[in-house]
């Protein structure tokens, strides 16, 4: 059983068997060393740039720790969030508050601490910031409607109109903020790149006219996240994206390029993960029905939310894979007593037919958004378990 080598390399593969031998299941082994990697070309292919992690996409301190001594900075949407990262001994300099989603006396908090860059997208947010973070920069995050090309659309939910932008802009200055970008999200695990175009061309519009008519110098786009990891849905490459991207900057706005922040999530932690999980049950509906049920020990609820109306499909790989080994479709279910805990019906997945209760599957790109996603307890299930397996071995 071996994986498609874009998803994890044959190396790393065995050197992962071997570490999760004996582990117990439902669990998360995360490779720092693909983190690591996956920063350094992130930071190759965008050498303009700042990069903000979205600390939920995946918030384990080990990970944390190892971004930030690698020089990334950090997008936080809460105070625990923040509350965390400092304890690692990371400075309020280099968070960026990027929910606009916020209590004031939570604005408060953040610039005790010492936070000075805050994101907004409506009137009534931008009064408590100029009431609670007084003198600091904001961007406000424009609308972006992608979702029909993009696995897990953020759209309607954040981000106001252009036009309310440029007023909530003119009165941030007016009430003493620091008027510094425009922020969008074009949508996580965007597939269509022309997204950029388009979010870009908005945001130089914005540039432009605040400009002309206000005499606000605009200097800063924080281009959020939606970068790709790799699942069963073919998507371009990251060089890709960063050609085009570069090309859209160019084209707007030249040489007077402002600075550029990315705030990536999944395309930094999403393939460092495999998640090993075991089957619990494996039936039939009735006696001559074709799909087997096949019931395993993690679920929507420990750590597979984002397989919420098959959004994400990722790559699984059982211990029964061998080459040329007979195969047949399953509907794969978790173990909770919701019947809405069903991870994939419509689409199917198939799987050996010698598979058998007690062998293993391995889900492949677990490494964002699965963790941090999983219930506290339903049914009394734990949450998922997240084990590092250092660098420091081959690679
Ligand atoms: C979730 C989020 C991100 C990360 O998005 P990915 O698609 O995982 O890269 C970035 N910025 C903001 C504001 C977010 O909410």
């Amino acid at each position: 059983m071996t994986p498609r080598a874009d998803f994890v390399s044959d190396k790393d593969w065995e050197r992962f068997l071997e570490y999760s031998r004996d582990l117990e299941t439902p669990c998360i082994v995360v490779n720092t060393n693909t983190i690591r990697l996956n920063y350094q070309r992130l930071r190759g292919f965008f050498p303009y740039s700042q990069i903000y992690y979205a600390v939920k996409a995946n918030p384990e301190p080990e990970i944390v720790s190892l971004l930030a001594e690698m020089g990334s900075n950090f997008d936080i949407a809460s105070r625990w969030e923040l509350d965390m990262v400092l304890s690692l001994g990371i400075s309020a300099e280099r968070v960026s508050y990027g929910n606009t989603i916020k209590k004031a006396r939570d604005i408060a908090y953040f610039y005790e601490k010492g936070v000075r860059l805050y994101a907004t997208d409506s009137k009534e947010d931008l009064k408590h910031l100029a009431g609670n973070a007084p003198g600091s920069k904001v961007y406000v995050r424009i609308l972006i409607d992608a979702s029909s090309t993009a696995d897990w659309p953020l759209s309607r939910k954040f981000g106001c109109h252009p036009d309310m932008a440029y007023d909530l802009l003119i009165m941030a200055r007016d009430l003493g903020l620091v008027p510094c970008g425009i922020s969008f999200h074009v949508g996580s695990q965007q597939r269509d790149i022309g997204q950029w175009d388009d979010a870009i061309a908005k945001t130089k519009y914005l540039f432009s006219s605040l400009e002309e008519d206000e005499d606000i110098h605009l200097s800063m786009i924080n281009m959020g996240g939606g970068f790709p990891a790799p699942y069963t849905q073919a998507t371009n490459d990251l060089s890709e994206y960063a050609a085009e991207i570069q090309r859209y900057l160019l084209d707007d706005f030249g040489d007077d390029l402002p600075k550029i922040i990315l705030e990536p999530g999944r395309s930094l932690v999403g393939n460092s993960g495999i998640l090993v999980s075991e089957v619990i049950l494996i039936s039939r509906k009735n006696n001559t029905a074709l799909n087997r049920w096949v019931y395993l020990d993690v679920g929507k609820f420990n750590g597979l939310i984002e397989t919420l109306d098959e959004s994400i499909k990722y790559p699984v790989v059982s211990s029964k894979d061998l080459p040329g080994c007979k195969e047949a479709e399953v509907i794969l279910a978790g173990p909770t007593c919701d019947s809405m805990d069903i991870l994939y019906e419509d689409y199917k997945y198939r799987l050996p037919v010698d598979l058998r209760i007690g062998d293993r599957l391995y889900f492949l790109s677990t490494g964002a958004y699965t963790a941090s996603y999983a219930s506290v307890g339903f049914n009394g299930f734990p949450p998922i378990k997240t084990h590092i397996m250092r660098a420091g071995g081959p690679n």
